[in-house]
């Protein structure tokens, strides 16, 4: 079921990024579960008789007033403007939105049960695959610190996609989690970056990540992949070489993924 909410901020964090908040117009609480993707929906620009409906990661805690969700806009591809982007991307605080926490995927909801203190929890995001997980990081902390290593990594193109407003609040995680460690790729650093060229399924591979892991194996660890269907694609395989299997309601494993 659709509820009227307005967009109550929009920050601007790069070229590509948006942050978004809304609140419901009746003043509910947002009733999903962590880590549970929703539905926004808009009435198609050309014919207000359709409606656009789109899915967004949440990167607030569920039960709360306002919503966060992080919007990227895709590239134009065959001179194909992405539609709903478009529209969220011009639209202004105040401007009304429907949005549907009902019925939307479970694929980033943590079960519990697979969480123990001998368990690496891996995160790796993309893009606005990174709500999620900063999702879990504020809402999801009693059955995240009960792991033995928390890692959370995350590509980007440049080094000023690295989502700064959450640089005070990585700190904060850091200090709140006994075993968190964040980790960037950074695939075209500009000269002078303090990053080296690199790509997430290099991160998963490097010195650092197997060091706070002791050793990155299917047996104890569990892997969340969030985010853009190359990078997704690319950390599945990778993880399959050394035996992880994707998750799946008749088939548990241990590789659980979102895909753009
Ligand atoms: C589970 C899930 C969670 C998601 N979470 C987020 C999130 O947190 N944040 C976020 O920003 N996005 C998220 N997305 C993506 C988002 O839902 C939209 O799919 C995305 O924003 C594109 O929608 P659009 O209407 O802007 O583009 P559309 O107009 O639907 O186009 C999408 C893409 O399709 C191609 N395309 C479509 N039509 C044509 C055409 N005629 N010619 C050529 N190419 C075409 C283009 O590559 C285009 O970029 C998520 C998606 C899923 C499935």
């Amino acid at each position: 079921m659709f509820k009227n909410a307005t967009i109550t901020s929009i920050q601007d964090v790069t070229d590509d990024l948006k942050i978004f908040t809304f609140k419901t117009d009746d003043n509910s609480d947002f009733v999903f579960s962590q880590g549970q993707f929703i539905l926004v929906a808009i009435p198609h620009p050309d014919d207000s008789s359709k409606i656009l409906r789109r899915a967004y990661s949440v990167a607030s805690t569920p039960n709360s007033k306002e919503c966060e969700l992080f919007i990227v806009k895709p590239e134009t591809v065959d001179n194909h403007k992405p539609l709903m982007t478009t529209l969220l991307f011009n639209s202004k605080v105040g401007d009304p939105v429907d949005i549907s926490t009902k019925g939307a995927g479970l694929d980033m909801v943590i079960d519990p049960e697979t969480i123990n203190p001998e368990t690496n929890f891996v995160m790796v995001s993309t893009g606005a695959g990174l709500s999620s997980f900063i999702g879990h990081l504020r809402g999801s902390f009693d059955v995240l610190n009960t792991a033995k290593s928390i890692t959370l990594i995350h590509g980007c193109r440049f080094e000023n996609e690295i989502p700064i407003p959450y640089n005070d609040e990585f700190e904060a995680f850091k200090s709140k989690y006994k075993n968190l460690k964040v980790l960037f790729a950074v695939s075209s650093p500009e000269e002078g970056s303090r990053f080296k060229k690199s790509y997430v399924t290099d991160v998963i591979q490097s010195e650092e990540f197997l060091k706070h892991t002791g050793g990155f194996q299917s047996v104890d660890s569990v892997l969340y992949i969030c985010g853009g269907p190359k990078p997704v694609s690319s950390v599945r395989k990778l993880a399959e070489e050394i035996n992880f299997v994707k998750h799946s309601n008749s088939k548990p494993g241990n590789i659980h993924i979102e895909k753009f």
